[in-house]
């Protein structure tokens, strides 16, 4: 089992007047969510999912079983939207480092992620970055987009991409990790993530040994740099791994280690407070349709996403690889080198290039396609085709400003399958040939005119 010490803290920030997010911290399970949705329907949906994982996660469950209660939070959130109107449109993020080495299952822990929520690990001084934000800046940065630095300060930096509670099912990126005595964990909002640097943070996690120190330090941290968010992070310091022992609930102080310096581990929750307020990190946006995780999904164990930095010794990045179960008997790998023969090595190698092409193929296909379709009732281009292809999921590379009350009401349908175009520059076309058409019929009508995307063709007059 692994034996861990937390500590946590969640502040509504300087600006808004309540605090969307919500925190868990338990014997096993370390979780930040960040609801999003307006009046009080973010803390909703920020407390339904934090609830609901913490029921029906098993620690013995592995990764699919932590994915499991995270999809039963999204469909708790999303059921709980749909049987209340006040509710409607409420969303949260979901970032959760769980514990899943009970029952005997091995010594690991395993991060998933849904939204902009962050999980970062330190190791050697070095502060990586373990999760990849679902946001709308992030996948422009990925697609070649956005640089790093124009994203840090983009104004819409806070609209997310995927979100727990906007469709009835859910695709969750999970990472499998080994971790070592002196591995120190990060979860966070983007309330502190915006605000702080990673040098911000490095500094903070590298100086202050206390894990509830840290935390309140990032806090005031992010205060200082503004707090135009609601703020939360939960420090996890491991102190020990006991490979292969199997744990019984309950029983994490009872071998008078390090654990006995006890560790928060009742549940708590950051309080919901009573008011109104705008919603945390903008109004959630319809992710594009994904297909279930594949095997090209970063579910497989995806490695940290910031570089390593410094003279240090490079962090075990073999470690935040789950072994392979159980290494082959010598003599079976002696018995299996004496049969690898020219003809077999032939074959492989005519495989693994049929397969490469194929992937490749599919890469090329995936990334070579655009379509126009719908976002939170805008026009919006995507590359990619629409519902993903084998787990290539379409990336957002034109926000339009068109709406869906600019263009003739019969294309509406379309649009939410998705409109395939050749180019992102007959994509263009095709959306200034809808407010073209609409205007022609509004003049003809007598009504108000749609203005052009300043990018669409100029029509000289007679
Ligand atoms: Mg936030």
């Amino acid at each position: 089992m692994i034996r861990v010490r937390a500590g946590a803290a969640t502040d509504v920030g300087r600006v808004r007047s309540i605090n969307q997010d919500c925190l868990l911290v338990t014997d096993t399970l370390w979780a930040v969510a960040d609801g999003m949705g307006g009046h009080a329907a973010g803390d909703v949906a920020a407390r339904v999912a934090v609830d609901t994982l913490q029921e029906r996660f098993d620690s013995g469950g592995g990764s699919s079983g932590l994915v499991s209660a995270i999809r039963a939070a999204n469909s708790a959130v999303f059921e709980r939207a749909r049987a209340d109107a006040g509710l409607r449109g409420m969303g949260t993020t979901l970032t959760v480092v769980a514990d899943v080495s009970a029952d005997g299952g091995g010594d690991e822990l395993v991060v998933a992620n849904v939204g902009d929520s962050r999980a970062y690990i330190l190791q050697n001084h070095e502060l990586s970055q373990l999760t990849a934000d679902h946001s709308l800046v992030e996948e422009l940065v990925r697609a070649g987009e956005l640089t790093p630095r124009e994203a840090a300060g983009h104004p819409q930096r806070h609209i997310v991409t995927r979100a727990l509670g906007i469709d009835p099912d859910i695709e969750v990126d999970t990472w499998t990790l080994a971790p070592h005595p002196g591995d120190r964990f990060l979860v966070c909002s983007d309330g502190l993530s915006n605000e702080v640097d990673d040098d911000g943070l490095t500094r903070v996690l590298r100086d202050e040994p206390d894990a509830q120190a840290a935390a309140d330090r990032l806090i005031e941290m992010a205060r200082s740099h503004g707090g135009t968010d609601n703020i939360t992070a939960i420090v996890l310091d491991v102190l020990g791994v006991d490979a292969g022992a199997a744990a019984s609930p309950g029983a994490a102080d009872g071998d008078g280690g390090p654990s006995d310096a006890s560790p928060p581990t009742e549940a708590f929750a950051a309080p919901v407070q009573p008011g109104v307020a705008p919603a945390v990190g903008g109004p959630a946006v319809d992710p594009p349709a994904v297909d279930p995780p594949t095997l090209l999904t970063p579910a497989v164990d995806a490695p940290p996403v910031a570089p390593a930095r410094g003279p240090v010794p490079a962090p075990r990045v073999d470690d935040l690889i789950a072994p392979a179960p159980g290494p082959a008997p010598a003599a079976a790998t002696r018995q299996r080198s004496r049969r690898f023969t020219f003809r077999v090595a032939l074959f492989l190698i005519a495989l693994l290039v049929v397969i490469g092409g194929a992937a490749a193929a599919v890469v090329w296909y995936a990334r070579n396609s655009y379509f126009v379709g719908l976002q939170s009732g805008q026009l919006v281009i995507f590359q990619g085709r629409p519902g993903g292809l084998l787990g290539l999921n379409p990336t957002p590379v034109q926000y339009t400003g068109v709406t869906t009350s600019q263009v003739p009401p019969t294309s509406v349908t379309d649009l939410r399958k998705g409109m395939a175009e050749s180019s992102r520059t007959t994509a263009r076309h095709y959306v200034c040939n809808l407010v073209s058409e609409y205007n022609q019929a509004q003049a003809a009508q007598g009504g108000t005119t749609a203005p052009m995307p300043a990018w669409c063709p100029v029509v000289s007059g007679p």
